[in-house]
């Protein structure tokens, strides 16, 4: 593409200074700023719309980041990540509201939460370093202000692309910390599996959040974290070299303890160790297995045909649980929906927590057996089909558990936490176990192997309102999706609302591509990863904006699996 000089620009903006703010659409093109171009791919229609897109490409000669620090995906990923918060850290010291009505004078790139994670903010290659973000084009009423836009463009970007994407300006030590923490948190994970561990929580880690609604570290009081020692092992970082902590075996695993003594809090940042974090954030060596899935009650929402027979049988009128559709669960039958669901799109590991599970699914005691016979009751709780999950299916658990001694039975490993410290109760549990055995009987309806595949269908999955496709992220919670809105306040492997907007987009490209009335859901999902390890997330979002971050398969299946129009084929 041949760029126009940079006056070119300057000239046009003077020239449509004052005039109605469609003027702005001729700016559209790219242009020589010497030390980088600058790419306006996109013009917003007025000043109250969402801000225009912008990029700016520095050449590599110029940029001066070493070859090392973008040598393979997890450094790759981990600089693009640095650039995008130095530059996002740029623009909020830039942004100004006096400049015009609306959106004027704003400048921002993605938001990005305590996680590193593959976005489309931020590109580095061999040849240049790009990075994308919205700026308001400043108008006051509908009057282009061109001198405020001349500022902007002239002044304020050249500004923030010295400040932050210069390896020159930036702090190297930081650099460097931050692609190198990441790729020994990838390194860890990777050790886990030969390990036979689904997590590891290094020695020291602060585990505890601001609050509930903030995840930068808990400042002030902190009992940072400590492993017993029968479950301490060690494990080995390109970077940090060898680093003890605890290894959660595979198995199943229960988190005990009084209330208030942080057994969520551990569950939590395990949950989240399916992801990178910053340096600083006290769970940077918090690893778990990257197909862990957390699993919780979520009555209210849609479900269609998905076989929860092995945790519910025998529904009053008859209703087939092999192929069960509703368009309002309950807790009990939400939660087996949701492990099924995750079963198929590939977790590994399910994590639990006794506050967001329903109890009739998790338990049903000795008394509650002798007063409600099983042939009334459609529900095996999970007490009695966790094991064989793991035995069937490799399939491991963690789950939070301070009220049900009765799972004592089946657990491999019990940590019980105290004060915010771990110990290692399993034997003591064991011991319990065996002197107070309960009369309560072992209930159990089905497999896990052999599920029915799901073929999900193009014609359920329509993002088009009209003649324009609509597809828009209502923070981490929802996509708006056409004409439905997909609920994902449930989903908690969700962290920031690029993730949100990601999902929505492939989904509607997967839909478009790859739904072809035959291919079943895990095959979909394996073809959408391949094309997005091979191609990166442009492959399948619309446009080369800075606020898309990918999402896991499982987030993607979530999201699929909750859009009510869904409909899908057994196969
Ligand atoms: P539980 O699930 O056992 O009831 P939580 O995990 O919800 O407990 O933790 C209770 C409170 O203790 C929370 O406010 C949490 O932030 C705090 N907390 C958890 N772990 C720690 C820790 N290691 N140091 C300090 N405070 C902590
Ligand atoms: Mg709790």
């Amino acid at each position: 593409m041949s760029l126009r000089t940079q006056n070119s620009l300057r000239d046009s903006l003077r020239r449509i200074d004052g005039r109605g703010y469609k003027a702005y659409k001729d700016l559209r093109g790219a242009y020589d700023f010497g030390r980088y171009a600058l790419f306006i791919d996109h013009v917003q229609g007025d000043p109250f719309a969402s801000p225009s897109r912008l990029r700016v490409r520095v050449p590599a000669a110029v940029a001066q980041f070493a070859p090392a620090l973008f040598s393979n995906r997890a450094r790759k990923t981990a600089l693009e990540d640095y650039l995008t918060r130095g530059f996002g850290a740029a623009c909020g010291a830039r942004a100004r509201r006096d400049r015009g009505s609306g959106k004027s004078g704003q400048i921002y790139t993605a938001d990005c939460a305590q996680e590193v994670l593959e976005r489309t903010s931020a590109r580095v290659t061999s040849e240049h370093v790009e990075a994308r973000f919205f700026l308001g084009l400043p108008a006051f009423g509908r009057r282009i202000a061109g001198r405020q836009a001349e500022e902007m463009l002239f002044h304020d970007v050249p500004a923030i692309v010295t400040a932050s994407l210069l390896y020159g300006s930036l702090p190297a030590a930081e650099v460097l910390r931050h692609v190198e923490t990441v790729e020994d948190a990838q390194a860890l994970r990777g050790q886990l599996e030969p390990s036979k561990l689904v997590a590891f929580v290094r020695e020291g880690a602060v585990l505890p959040r601001e609050s509930g609604v903030s995840d930068r570290p808990l400042q002030g009081q902190v009992v940072p974290f400590e492993s017993p020692d029968s479950l301490r092992v060690e494990m080995e970082g390109p970077n940090c070299g060898r680093v003890a902590g605890m290894g959660i075996p595979e198995g199943v695993t229960l988190i005990v303890g009084g209330g208030y003594h942080g057994k969520s809090t551990v569950l939590n940042a395990i949950s989240r160790g399916a992801y990178d974090h910053l340096p600083g954030d006290g769970r940077e060596y918090v690893v778990a297995h990257e197909d862990a899935v957390k699993i919780r009650a979520e009555d209210g929402r849609f479900i269609e045909k998905v076989d929860i027979s092995p945790f519910i049988s025998n529904l009053p009128f008859g209703r087939d649980t092999t192929a069960f559709s509703t368009p309002n669960a309950s807790g009990s039958t939400s939660q087996a929906a949701n492990i099924i669901e995750a079963l198929e799109s590939g977790a590994k590991v399910l994590l639990l927590d006794e506050d967001t599970s329903a109890t009739n699914f998790m338990i049903r005691d000795e008394r509650m057996q002798a007063l409600v016979a099983k042939e009334k009751e459609p529900i095996t709780p999970l007490i009695d089909t966790i094991r064989t999950l793991y035995e069937e299916r490799g399939v491991s658990s963690v789950l939070v558990m301070g009220g049900s001694g009765d799972y004592f039975d089946v657990a491999d490993t019990v940590i019980m936490l105290d004060g915010y410290r771990p110990h290692d109760a399993t034997e003591a549990a064991q011991a319990i176990a065996e002197e107070h055995r309960t009369g309560r009987r072992v209930e159990f309806a089905g497999h896990f192997t052999d599920r029915r595949a799901r073929v999900p269908l193009a014609q359920g999955v329509q993002a088009r309102r009209g003649r324009r496709v609509r597809i828009r992220a209502r923070g981490e919670e929802a996509i708006s999706f056409g004409r439905e809105e997909i609920d994902l306040s449930a989903v908690e492997h969700i962290v920031e609302q690029s993730q949100v907007r990601a999902c929505g987009w492939i989904i509607h490209e997967a839909a478009d591509r790859l739904f072809d009335g035959k291919r079943g859901l895990p095959e979909i999902l394996d073809l959408i990863e391949r094309e997005l390890d091979g191609e990166g997330l442009e492959a399948m979002v619309p446009d080369l904006a800075a606020d898309y971050a990918r999402p896991r398969r499982h987030e993607l299946a979530a999201a699929l699996n909750r859009l009510r129009t869904l409909r899908v084929a057994q196969r």
